[in-house]
Formats: C-alpha cells, sequence, structure tokens
C-alpha cells in the first residue's frame, strides 16, 4: 500500500511530505494506524546524517503509537482494534547470544532499525513513524497499556526505554543518589523513571530555565552546570550519573560529580569525539559505560512499569509541517519535552 510520510531526500534538506510504500502482510505481520510519532534527538543527526550511516529518502520516527487494523493469518499477540507501539527496532537476527537473551538491541548481526535500517533481505531501506501507517513482524510490536494517554506514552518507545534500561541495569533504587545531564526528551525520562525507582534526583542542566521543571519532573536538586560553585558542591556526590547530552560537552566535570567508584552511564549519541582526561577516572575508580535504547521484553516491561506508576512524557503535540521547526528548537534545547506529530496532519 502508498502511505503518505515526512521525510528527507538528502542530509541537506528539509523534512518534507513524500510517499513511501508499505509492504503486503506476511503472516505474522500487522498493520498498524499510526496516530502519534514522537521526535527523538536520534531523528536529527540521522536526518542529516550526522553519525554517517543514513539511507535516503529518510522517514525518521521510532516513537510509534497507533491501532491495529489488519492482523496476518499467523499474527498470535495482536487483535485488530488494540492499541499498540513500535520503537527503535523492527527485526534483528534472533539467533546470536544477544538475541537469546532479549538483548535484540546488541544483535551480532546488527538490529534493524525502524528507520533508515535495511531489512534482513539487505536491500529493502525501512522507513518509520513519520507516516500514516507502518507494517510490523508482531514479535517487534509493544502493547501500549490503554490508561496511558496515546500522545504521551509514543516518547516511552525511545525515551522511556533508553533512560529505564541502563538505570535498571546498574540497580537503581531507594538510597542511590542519581544525577541527570541534560534536561530534554532523554533526561526528562530519566528524572521521572529515576524516582520511580525510589532514587533522589538531581539535574544538571545547562538552562537556568528548567529549575521549576525540574523539580515538578521529580527531581529533589537542580544544578546550573555553568555555575561552578554550585558544581562544586556536588563533586563527589552521585553513585550514578545518566548523560544525555546531544553534543560535545566536559566529561571530566560530569565525572567529577560521581563518588568513588561512581558510575557514567552515557546515552546521549554526540556525533563529536568527548575528550577524557583520565585522571578523573583513575583517581577515585570510577565507571563508565554506554547503553543502547532497550531489548524487546525489556521495553514491554518498562511499558508495563509506567502503566503502574501513570508515567508518561510532558510533552508538545505538533503537525506534520512543523517538524523542522521543532528540529531548530531542540538543537537550542528549547524543548518542554518531547515534541509529538499527530498522524492525521501526515
Ligand atoms: P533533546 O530532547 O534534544 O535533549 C538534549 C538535551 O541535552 C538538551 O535539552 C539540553 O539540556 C542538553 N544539551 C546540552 N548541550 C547541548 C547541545 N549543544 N546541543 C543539544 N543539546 C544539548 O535530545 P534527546 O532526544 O533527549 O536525545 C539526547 C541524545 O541521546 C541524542 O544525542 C540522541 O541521539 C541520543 N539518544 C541515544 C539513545 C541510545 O540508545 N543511547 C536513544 C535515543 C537518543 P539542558 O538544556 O538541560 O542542558
Ligand atoms: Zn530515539
Ligand atoms: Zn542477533
Amino acid at each position: 500500500m502508498k502511505a503518505r510520510a515526512y521525510g528527507a531526500q538528502s542530509p541537506t534538506d528539509l523534512i518534507a511530505p513524500l510517499t513511501i510504500d508499505r509492504r503486503s502482510l506476511n503472516p505474522r505481520d500487522v498493520l498498524i494506524q499510526i496516530e502519534y510519532s514522537g521526535i527523538c534527538h536520534s531523528d536529527i543527526h540521522m536526518a542529516r546524517n550526522e553519525w554517517g550511516f543514513s539511507m535516503y529518502p529518510i522517514v525518521p520516527g521510532h516513537e510509534i503509537v497507533g491501532r491495529v487494523i489488519e492482523a496476518g493469518a499467523q499474527v498470535k499477540k495482536f487483535k485488530v482494534g488494540e492499541r499498540v507501539g513500535v520503537g527503535c527496532m523492527v527485526d534483528s537476527c534472533r539467533d546470536c547470544g544477544s538475541c537469546k537473551e532479549g538483548l535484540e538491541q546488541y544483535c551480532d548481526k546488527g538490529f534493524v532499525g525502524t528507520y533508515s535500517g535495511l531489512e534482513r533481505d539487505g536491500k529493502t531501506i525501512t522507513h518509520g513513524g513519520y507516516s500514516t501507517h507502518i507494517v510490523t513482524q508482531e514479535d517487534f510490536v509493544l502493547k501500549v497499556p490503554e490508561n496511558l494517554d496515546a500522545a504521551a506514552a509514543a516518547p516511552l518507545l525511545c525515551a522511556g526505554i533508553t533512560t529505564y534500561s541502563p538505570l535498571r541495569f546498574v540497580g537503581l533504587s531507594k538510597g542511590h543518589k542519581l544525577a541527570v545531564l541534560g534536561l530534554g526528551g532523554l533526561g526528562h525520562m530519566a528524572v521521572k523513571l529515576g524516582h520511580s525507582f525510589g532514587a533522589e534526583v538531581t539535574v544538571l542542566s545547562g538552562s537556568a530555565s528548567k529549575k521549576e521543571d525540574a523539580k515538578k519532573l521529580g527531581a529533589s536538586h537542580f544544578v546550573l552546570t555553568s555555575d561552578a560553585d554550585a558544581m562544586n558542591q556536588v563533586k563527589g556526590h552521585f553513585d550514578f550519573l545518566i548523560d544525555t547530552v546531544a553534543a560535545k560537552h566536559d566529561l571530566g566535570q560530569a565525572f567529577d560529580t560521581l563518588k568513588r567508584e561512581g558510575t557514567l552511564m552515557i546515552v546521549g549519541a554526540s556525533h563529536v569525539p568527548l575528550d577524557l582526561g583520565v585522571f578523573s577516572l583513575i583517581m577515585r575508580r570510577r565507571k563508565m559505560m554506554g547503553s543502547l535504547i532497550g531489548g524487546i521484553k525489556e521495553t514491554q516491561e518498562m511499558l508495563d512499569h509506567c502503566s503502574k506508576h501513570k508515567i508518561t512524557s510532558d510533552i508538545e503535540i505538533i503537525s506534520a509541517d512543523k517538524i523542522n521547526q521543532a528540529y531548530e528548537r531542540m538543537l537550542k534545547g528549547q524543548v518542554k519535552y518531547r515534541f509529538v506529530i499527530d498522524a492525521k496532519t501526515f
């Protein structure tokens, strides 16, 4: 079928309307009518080929919520009419150690990204959520709890799971002090989720205007990263720091806020390499880890956790013709705290 979509034809083109093909249903596929699609900062990196592996035309979007409108003959998990989500992946090899452990994001053969990825046939380019419809194999479709607002739940599919997974991996819980560096889409979900796990959360932000919001989101403290005195007061203070900054920044300053053996978790994906003075690691036996989204099983677990704790994203709903403006605002750190596109406007 043909679907209306928004995408870019090259790294220097704006996001504009286009028409794409969606495959006819294989026996285990579902056809989803998209209702809302979140805008992740990765969409900007990818649309502009900042990471160097984009394929064009590119139709971004990997925070998708909609309803199943048709199910293939062998679909078991979903029924027509059910509310579902699609996140950052639509396939993986399903056979390697990581896939067997439910860590498809670390598939040895590389997972198939929801957009600008190559299907396992090696030639079909995937297209994402900036579109009216998507066809996805049921193993990569999530159940989105009906008690959550559909638009505000969409960002859980990337911003939610990307912060949930590392916080769970390190066993964040009551008694821990967590710092969240960068208060954007990922950052504000890290605050809400960290708070729901019982940790004391502090936001480290470059934007003084976000102080009141940080508290409303569940943070106990707010520190302006450009305020040297305030940063001095949190030296050696945190058990964990989750770094969500989308561009080059000072890692040494982030490390200094960690306790002995504290862990810096990098999720922000700056395309410019970050400098690291090794003494900030050596002197306090500190640790550093990266983390990529989360597996399908864990994504469902995150959605169920959010359902139970009534956690969604703070969003601004926009029409499709405002995507380019939304990108510009995100680049200035001016998003509160996730743009979500109303799919009726594609
Ligand atoms: P976002 O909503 O644009 O938020 C990023 C925040 O970083 C900004 O609001 C800002 O917060 C801070 N920041 C500081 N300096 C910045 C600068 N020079 N340019 C941009 N932001 C700056 O982005 P997001 O959607 O949360 O994504 C954040 C990063 O995570 C992106 O690089 C994205 O590609 C990456 N990502 C990674 C994964 C993964 O699996 N690891 C998944 C999704 C996204 P303050 O105003 O508070 O300083
Ligand atoms: Zn994303
Ligand atoms: Zn695999």
